[in-house]
């Protein structure tokens, strides 16, 4: 992402009794959340998360913030803070800690559970951490916290209030407002209106379905949909969802018992976190009902259920290989029902679709969020966050966690509501909040850093056009030896294409252009061997575009012997 704003340059010294906020990502885009937090020479960060790549960003596997403005120093960093554990949230914590490994970790038991089981993937040894729960007050350095309970579409989500000699912040994290939550645990309002009472001075709020009018519906919505489901279906049911939405999978078992079935993980994430989640009580398995993969297998298939990643239609995830009949436990067939319980994110709307068609082929019956209510969303809408604004009635609002059209809606909220001052900022605009008013006061280098196999922020940009050149009109090499002492052709040129259907035969057709080329330079006077390889990628690459009409990578070689 190139900088949304060319007029502002580095921000000045921040004033001792100022607070400074730099979002490294998360704020223009939904993913890699990560915000710092700098006071008095000492920084706080809440959330460190990932960012997944789209279709134009070709093999790359995760996009990271950009924390390079406070690599020098972190060793000032007093905490990082993480508000639930969601990919987006946590899922670039292992890269920073490869980066300064003791940097303490503070969050709600489950999040920090979830945070373990990655770290663990990632071969980094435990580090500092710090369980907290709503309501819990602990200081690190010039930053008091306390936390309050927020309702999200994962259990044990937290906002966390931050007060400091230059104010008091509060940052929802994710939330909404669902006044019937499947654990009874709701966005405690009441906090909100204490800490509003109090004095915010800044209020920083998730703004994804900030353009989405009135409320998100109760998770308890869905229950009778499901349930509906269980009782039409005749054989085996597959629900797919995300490994995390721990209340999803309570109310797929909660089903399951009622009908009399019996219910399987499927999925490495799935298998993992629901472990996680029962080991801590966050999910409540009714007695007899799960059972091993092999195990389900052998029952009747009206006795199964299978609890599934893959939702997004991740290619390699277990609903994708059981749609292509590749799956080593479990094979699908006619009359088997799929339920696809989640949202569907914007980009993957043709995996989903793929994986869809797929199960249709075989015979199965595809319930989805296109034709049944089967998922509500985890974020506040327009109507709750109004309610937000009304309650805590900060000073100053900026908006978080959304596309730039998802805050801008959230900022107009906040001044509707009467909210003084409302600052929008994108990823690596810094703000200062000095003597009780934020505002932008420069910006950072924030850009996307892309995660490729092992290599963290080596792909650059001008990789991924590379990429998508390659991908759309594939390659034409040259290779030409020239003799350095005649200057002429000694070899070659020897053409190969690839990726974009031009025959061997019509290649031929372009030698003599080069060689002739060639020759005119050399007489010239060119002589390095770069110059020459530009003079051959002119002619092929001209000659390709006038009859071929194609604009692939053109790879020039020109060797001396
Ligand atoms: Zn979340
Ligand atoms: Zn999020």
């Amino acid at each position: 992402m190139s900088h949304p704003h060319p007029e502002l340059s580095a921000p000045p010294a921040l004033p001792d009794h100022g607070l400074r906020v730099i979002p490294f990502g998360g704020l223009g885009e939904v993913g890699r959340n990560m915000t710092a937090f700098e006071h008095q020479g000492r920084l706080l960060i809440v959330d460190c998360g990932v960012l997944f790549p789209e279709d134009h960003q070709p093999g790359v596997d995760l996009i990271l913030p950009d924390w390079s403005s406070i690599r020098d120093r972190l060793d000032t960093v007093e905490a990082l803070v993480l508000t639930h554990g969601h990919e987006d949230h946590i899922g670039a914590t292992p890269y920073l800690l490869r980066e300064r490994e003791d940097i303490p970790l503070v969050g709600s038991e489950l999040t920090l559970a979830l945070l373990g089981s990655k770290l663990r993937e990632h071969r980094l040894r435990e580090t500092v951490h710090h369980v907290v729960r709503e309501g819990d007050r602990i200081s690190f350095g010039p930053f008091d916290l306390e936390f309050v309970a927020v309702n999200h579409s994962i259990p044990d989500a937290l906002a966390v209030a931050i007060r400091t000699s230059a104010g008091t912040v509060l940052h929802t994290g994710d939330f909404k407002m669902d006044q019937l939550p499947l654990d009874g645990r709701i966005t405690d309002l009441r906090a909100f209106a204490r800490l509003g009472e109090e004095g915010v001075d800044l209020f920083l709020t998730d703004s994804t379905n900030a353009e989405t009018p009135g409320f998100t519906p109760t998770e308890k919505a869905i229950t009778p949909v499901i349930d509906q489901v269980f009782r039409d279906s005749e054989q085996r049911i597959i629900v797919a969802c995300f490994a995390s939405h721990i209340h999803r999978v309570q109310q797929v078992l909660d089903a399951a018992y009622a009908h009399e079935r019996q219910v399987a993980w499927v999925g490495r994430s799935m298998v993992r976190n629901m472990g996680i989640a029962r080991d801590l009580g966050y999910l409540k398995v009714p007695p007899n009902t799960v059972v091993e993969a092999k195990q389900l297998a052998q029952l009747p298939a009206e006795h199964q259920v299978l609890i599934s990643t893959g939702s997004q239609g991740e290619p390699m995830s277990a609903l994708a290989r059981i749609a292509q009949r590749n799956h080593n436990i479990v094979h699908i067939e006619e009359g088997d029902t799929v339920l696809l319980a989640s949202s569907l994110i914007p980009g993957n709307e043709n995996a989903v679709y793929r994986v869809i068609n797929g199960l249709a082929r075989w015979g199965a019956n595809v319930v989805h969020k296109g034709n049944a209510m089967v998922h509500v969303s985890g974020h506040a809408s327009a109507g709750e966050l109004l309610y937000c604004y009304n309650i805590v009635q900060p000073r100053n609002v900026l908006p978080v966690h959304g596309e730039i059209r998802h805050m801008q809606a959230n900022a107009a909220l906040a001044r509707m509501t009467g909210v003084p001052n409302v600052v929008v900022a994108e990823d690596g605009v810094v703000v200062d909040l000095v003597d009780g008013v934020a505002q932008v006061v420069g910006k950072v280098d924030c850009g996307y850093v892309y995660v490729d196999g092992s290599s963290v922020g080596d792909v650059t940009e001008s990789d991924l056009k590379d990429r998508r050149i390659l991908g759309e009109e594939g390659f034409i090499s040259v290779i030409v030896v020239m003799d350095s002492v005649t200057g002429k052709v000694a070899s070659g040129p020897e053409i190969h294409a690839r990726g974009n259907a031009i025959d061997a035969a019509s290649l031929e057709e372009v030698k003599p252009a080069i060689i002739e080329a060639l020759d005119l330079a050399v007489a010239e006077g060119s002589t390095d061997t770069y110059q020459l390889q530009q003079t051959v990628r002119r002619v092929i690459g001209r000659w390709v575009s006038s009859t071929h009409r194609r604009r692939p990578m053109i790879i020039p070689v020109v060797i001396e012997s």
